[in-house]
C-alpha cells in the first residue's frame, strides 16, 4: 500500500519502550493519526525536532487498515515552534489547543481543522507576552466552530429570537449559546454574558482578536469555553490541559 505523505501538527508526544516515541499527529489529509517514531529515541539525526511537540512539517506514514498505531517513516520538520515549548504561558495554551482537537477523535480529511490549528499555533508563538490568553481564546473558538459547535451569540439559542446587541444575557451551553430574557429565565445552570463579553467571542469566530479584556474578563472566558466545550464532549472526563492552562493564568494574574 502506498504510503500516507500528508502535512502533520504534532500534538502529543510520548516515549515508547527504549528507543520508540509514539506521537499523535493533525494531519491535514487523514486527521489524527496516532503514529510509531520506531528507534526516534536512540537516533536523534533519523527524526531530529520532528518528536518535539507543536512540530509541523511533511509527514510520511504506513497506514494498515483497522490499527490504531501506525508507522511514520519520516516527517521533515519545516517549523519546529521551538518558541511554544519555550514559554509557559504559550506552551499551556497550546497544549489546551491540542487537548481540543485530540478530544474530538475524527479521521476523516478535515483541512480546516488543520488549518485553524496551524494559524492559532502561529498566533500564539507570535503574540506579544500580554495577548497569548487572547490569542488562544479566539483559536479555541474557532476550532469549536469548526467542529459544528458555533455557539448562538445573536439570536436566543433556544427560540432564534432577535438579541440586543446592548443587552446582558444568559448563556446556555446545554442550549448551545445566549438567550433572549424569556428562555433565560427558564433556563437552569446558565451564565450571565455582559454585551462586552458577547462581543469578544463575536470578534473571536469572525477570526480577530478581542479587545480591551481585563484579566478578571480572560479568567471569565477561559471558565466559560471549557464548560461549553466540556458540555459538548458529553463526558465528565477532566480536561487536564485546560485545567492547567487556566491555573497557570491565575497565578500569572
Ligand atoms: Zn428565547
Amino acid at each position: 500500500m502506498a504510503p500516507l505523505v500528508t502535512e502533520a501538527i504534532v500534538l502529543h508526544a510520548f516515549d515508547y519502550l527504549e528507543t520508540s516515541r509514539i506521537l499523535r499527529l493533525l494531519t491535514r489529509d487523514a486527521g489524527v493519526q496516532s503514529v510509531l517514531a520506531r528507534g526516534a529515541r536512540r537516533s536523534r539525526k533519523r527524526f531530529g525536532s520532528a518528536m518535539d511537540l507543536f512540530a509541523q512539517g511533511l509527514a510520511e506514514i504506513h497506514v494498515r487498515p483497522n490499527r490504531e498505531l501506525q508507522t511514520l517513516a519520516s516527517l521533515d520538520v519545516t517549523r519546529a515552534r521551538s518558541e511554544l515549548g519555550a514559554d509557559i504561558a504559550r506552551f499551556t495554551a497550546a497544549s489546551m489547543i491540542s487537548e481540543l482537537v485530540l478530544r474530538f477523535p475524527y479521521d476523516e480529511a478535515a483541512a480546516e481543522i488543520f488549518d485553524d490549528v496551524e494559524a492559532c499555533f502561529d498566533r500564539i508563538g507570535g503574540a506579544d507576552p500580554g495577548q497569548t490568553l487572547n490569542a488562544a481564546l479566539g483559536g479555541a473558538w474557532r476550532i469549536i466552530a469548526h467542529l459544528g459547535f458555533t455557539p448562538a451569540l445573536d439570536l436566543c439559542a433556544s427560540c432564534h429570537a432577535p438579541l440586543d446587541p446592548a443587552a446582558t444575557v444568559s448563556f446556555s451551553h446545554s442550549a448551545g449559546g445566549a438567550l433572549c430574557a424569556r428562555c433565560g429565565a427558564a433556563a437552569a445552570g446558565s451564565r450571565v454574558l455582559p454585551p462586552a463579553a458577547r462581543g469578544a467571542v463575536r470578534e473571536w469566530l469572525a477570526g480577530t482578536d478581542a479587545s480591551r479584556l481585563a484579566p478578571a474578563d480572560v479568567r471569565a472566558h477561559q471558565r466559560l469555553l471549557r464548560e461549553f466545550f466540556q458540555e459538548h464532549l458529553g463526558t465528565d472526563r477532566e480536561l487536564r490541559a485546560f485545567r492547567v492552562w487556566e491555573q497557570g493564568a491565575w497565578s500569572a494574574a
